[in-house]
């Protein structure tokens, strides 16, 4: 039943669970429309194979040959057709996911379950551009994705019990574990941490700290592991921002109104981790 999964979309949450899938020895087929974001896929696919068992105990020693035998890198999402589920993980916007979901609905089996890795789109709404919606189901994967052992997975309105079992067997391959919770636009995760993203890029908008300063404060003061600005850099800001404008359209309440620093941000290419600089400058 696992394998051969689909991925679609190779940006950063993609390439993490590709690599992730293919660690624990399953095939899959890596769509991308971008050969750019395939090639840059591809690269730090084989970073990660070469260093995971020196970050991750259990991590298999793979080699890159073996990796790269477990892995279809395409342009044309035809090439899902014979896959026995897929995870899409393309752009936060509506519209690619509603074109995406169209096509998958004509290619796939009537029998797959589609695993949708959104931030914020309601999965009833996506569930809605097809004519499987109890097929349909929320699998919202963390970054990086191969250390993180849970997810949060989001019943849409017609999600069915066979396919949310469907969901924990691919998870419980992947060594991982469901929170399940109900469909409402951002669901627990992004409703609520996108508020303090949000905030916190206002609050160094409005000089009132350094991006250090905030995440210090809620490092060293609440303990958290990581600050929201440091989330911000490696969600990629150009992806927050997409996702507050969801919410924002989503429940019409001002509180979701996107901080226009990050805006700025993002216009200046500034993406966070994957272009090298965001509230922070990376090396490559
Ligand atoms: P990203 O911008 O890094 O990657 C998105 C990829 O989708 C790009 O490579 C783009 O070329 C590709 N794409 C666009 N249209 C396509 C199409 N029609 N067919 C195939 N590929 C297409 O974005 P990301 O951060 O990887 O996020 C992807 C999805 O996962 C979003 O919905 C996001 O909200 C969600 N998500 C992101 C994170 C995170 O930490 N970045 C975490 C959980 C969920």
């Amino acid at each position: 039943m696992y394998r051969n999964i689909g991925v679609i979309g190779a940006g950063t949450i993609g390439t993490g669970l590709a690599v992730d899938l293919v660690l624990h020895n399953i095939n899959v087929v890596l769509v991308d429309a971008a050969v750019e974001a395939l090639e840059r896929s591809r690269a730090e696919i084989l970073k990660v194979v070469r260093f995971a068992p020196l970050i991750k105990k259990s991590a298999p020693h793979l080699s890159v040959d073996e990796a790269l035998e477990r892995i279809h890198f395409v342009t044309d999402i035809a090439e899902v057709g014979a896959c026995d589920f897929i995870v899409e993980n393309a752009t936060e916007n509506v519209t690619i996911k509603e074109g995406i979901y169209r096509r998958l609905d004509r290619i796939c089996q009537p029998d797959v379950c589609f695993g949708v890795n959104t931030s914020c789109i309601a999965i009833t709404q996506i569930a809605s551009f097809t004519a499987r919606p109890e097929r349909v189901i929320g699998m919202h994967f963390m970054n990086p994705v191969y250390l993180k052992a849970h997810v949060e997975v989001i019943r849409g309105y017609h999600t069915s019990e066979e396919c949310i079992e469907i969901a924990r067997g691919l998870l419980k391959l992947l060594e991982k574990e469901a929170i399940m919770v109900n469909d409402y636009p951002g669901f627990v995760s992004n409703r609520v941490s996108h508020l303090f993203m949000n905030e916190a890029a206002f609050v160094v908008q409005d000089q009132v700290a350094t991006p250090k300063a905030v995440d210090d404060i809620f490092k060293k003061c609440y303990g958290h592991t990581m600050g929201p600005l440091e989330t911000a850099d490696l969600i990629g800001l150009d992806t927050v921002v997409n996702s507050l404008d969801v919410l924002y359209q989503s429940y019409q309440d001002p509180k979701f109104r996107c901080c226009p620093l990050l805006r700025k941000m993002v216009a200046a290419g500034l993406l966070g981790t994957k272009s090298g600089q965001g509230f922070y400058k990376y090396s490559k």
